[in-house]
């Protein structure tokens, strides 16, 4: 198992987002996370992700405890090891395309020129190819979410994270940007948790889950009852 959650429960407050959930996910594999809005598919990505620590339980990544590991060893291990994809907001609309993919490896310390060819090349393998040069603002939105794919595996994630990655996006350009995903993900070895209401997106996955009212439930293991 590369990814471990161990029945995690989180609460907003009074109002319980995750119940005691518990989910393993093997090297590879493509997940689809899916469920009703508002069941806890997102506090179930965040807290894989380290991006946020459950209130009780356990999360672990390759054989460490993510959930008790400081913040600088948790944070540092989220740019080194994951990989993320939401609807809004990761890129930076006044750089370029280029720029956006290249930001995270010069981050890493990649030195400009070799970041810049990396990107260049990760546009191309996302049918970007001749678009590096534009900004953000200048391309459609299924192109702008394709830079944010090329961005999340440039760095070469063991965990690529998606959260309704297609949801703003029209059915036909959705699916084609999950494929591309998906491909390369499955090129690369990467891990994909991706969380979807796109019954065609999670027939894309090698395993669906559904989150109901803050529990997992496996679609062909019949309804947790508790
Ligand atoms: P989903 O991703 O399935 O739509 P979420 O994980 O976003 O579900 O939310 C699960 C529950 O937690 C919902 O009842 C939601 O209203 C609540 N919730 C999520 N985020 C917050 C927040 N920041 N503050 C208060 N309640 C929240
Ligand atoms: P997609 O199927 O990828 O969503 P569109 O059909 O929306 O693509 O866009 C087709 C072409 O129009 C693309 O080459 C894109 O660069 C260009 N385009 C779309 N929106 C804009 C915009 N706001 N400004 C400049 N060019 C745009």
């Amino acid at each position: 198992m590369i990814l471990e959650a161990r029945e995690i429960s989180r609460s907003y407050g009074r109002t319980p987002a995750l119940r005691e959930a518990s989910l393993e996910v093997g090297a590879g594999e493509v997940l689809a996370v899916m469920g009703p809005s508002g069941s806890g598919k997102s506090t179930l990505l965040h807290c894989l992700a380290g991006i946020f620590t459950p209130d009780s339980g356990e999360v672990w990544f390759d054989g460490r405890r993510l959930d008790t590991m400081s913040d600088d060893r948790r944070t540092r291990l989220r740019r080194t090891a994951f990989g993320f994809v939401f609807q809004f907001g990761q890129l930076v609309p006044e750089l370029t395309a280029a720029d956006n993919v290249a930001l995270p490896l010069l981050l890493a310390r990649t030195r400009r020129k070799e970041a810049y060819r990396r990107a260049d090349g990760w546009l191309e393998r996302l049918e970007l190819d001749g678009l590096g040069g534009r900004r953000i603002g200048e391309l459609s939105g299924g192109q702008a979410q394709r830079v944010a794919v090329a961005r999340a595996l440039a760095t070469g994630p063991r965990v690529l994270f998606a959260d309704e990655p297609t949801g703003a996006l029209d059915s036909l350009t959705g699916e084609h940007v999950m494929e591309l995903l998906v491909g390369l993900a499955r090129e690369e070895g990467t891990t994909v948790i991706v969380v979807t209401h796109d019954a065609r997106v999670a027939s894309s996955a090698d395993r669906e889950v559904i989150v109901r009212d803050g529990r997992l439930t496996d679609p062909y293991a019949g309804e947790v009852v508790r």
